[in-house]
């Protein structure tokens, strides 16, 4: 069932760089149903399910946007930098879990009460730099004895949680979802052709490891499964951002301008054939930010024609992310169908 895989994977901890923990959970879930899976230097899983000389890459990256360890001070207190894109206003008040060599070490990003507050204070949002991690040490030894030093990784301690109407809230469902997306796919999918279903590492700090997979397997042709930004709540036009969440899978037109990606056109109307043929639901984005490891493997080798398949995710980049279930349905069925066929080039 999807929401229990999402479940499983949104609760599981890996910034980027540190993936390991992920990797193995999802070695687990496809290994039953592929004919070879392999980690590379850099730390992507890939698993492979063979077919003819036709070749597909499927990418979805596993990194999730976190803190590290940078300095700890002479009462304990933890100092860090981010790791990935956020806002620093959402990190403030949150509680932590610092993976260490010993085990996870739990923490807080703590600060001022409102009670001591200057009239300034409350004014402006606290910054990062400001910021600190308590976990409950009175001594840089006790923190190194709790098995934390510089270059720990942390992630925030927030627990997945049903919503209303299908609908779920966790951390990381960038890019959760679209493992979960790929994992569902692999484990139904029929194929004629070599699906090369990749794991990605480093996305958020410069899709990184879908780089050297492309290059690596040198695919005919490449989907990444990831997350995008709905119009659908205040804050936000429908002008701004079009997409809505619970109304299907979103095919990448381009994405940051076009300075990302251009889509293959081939492959577009591949997905959107496939998806009118079969009822599937789909929305077409025009994305002004953000990109995704189709960005950078559509420049890998000649020119690899790729797009992106995403799950339209509120609030991204924050410990609060929300999404509907139908969505990734929506995506397993529709590549479950298109990777019958092939796209027309
Ligand atoms: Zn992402």
């Amino acid at each position: 069932m999807v929401k229990e895989l999402l479940r499983k994977l949104s609760n599981a901890h890996g910034i980027s760089g540190s993936e390991g923990s992920v990797a193995e959970l999802i070695r687990g879930e496809v290994a039953p149903y592929v004919d070879e899976i392999s980690e590379d230097p850099m730390g992507n899983l890939i698993a492979v399910k063979k077919g003819d000389d036709f070749s597909i890459l499927l990418a979805a990256h596993m990194d999730e946007i976190g803190l590290m360890v940078k300095f700890v001070d002479d009462r304990g207190y933890v100092r860090f930098v981010t790791v990935g894109g956020w806002f620093d206003a959402t990190l403030y008040a949150q509680r932590v879990v610092l993976h260490g060599e010993k085990g996870p070490v739990y923490g807080v990003i703590g600060g001022k009460p409102p009670h001591v507050m200057t009239e300034e204070d409350r004014k402006k949002p606290v910054k990062v730099d400001d910021m600190f991690i308590d976990v409950g040490a009175i001594s840089p030894e006790e923190v190194g004895d709790l098995g934390i030093e510089v270059g720990t990784p942390i992630t925030l301690d927030r627990e997945f949680r049903e919503l209303a109407n299908n609908r779920v809230t966790g951390k990381c469902f960038d890019n959760r979802a679209g493992c979960a997306m790929l994992i569902r796919t692999l484990q139904q999918v029929e194929s004629p052709h070599t699906i090369y279903a990749v794991f990605t590492v480093q996305e958020e700090v410069g899709l990184k490891g879908a780089k050297t997979a492309a290059y690596r397997l040198n695919p005919d042709c490449a989907i990444a499964t990831d997350t995008t930004i709905p119009g659908d709540h205040p804050g936000i036009e429908r002008k701004d951002v079009s997409l809505l969440m619970g109304e299907g899978p979103v095919i990448t037109v381009i994405d940051n301008n076009g300075r990302g990606l251009i889509a293959n056109r081939k492959m577009i109307a591949w997905l959107r054939t496939t998806a009118a043929a079969r009822g599937i639901k789909v929305q077409l984005e025009v994305g002004k930010g953000g990109t995704t490891d189709a960005t950078s493997i559509h420049l890998e080798r000649g020119g690899i024609p790729s797009t992106t398949l995403s799950i339209a995710t509120r609030y991204i980049h924050s410990p609060v992310e929300v999404l509907d279930i139908v969505d990734i349905e929506g995506g397993v069925a529709l590549l479950v169908e298109a990777l019958k066929t092939e796209p027309k080039f």
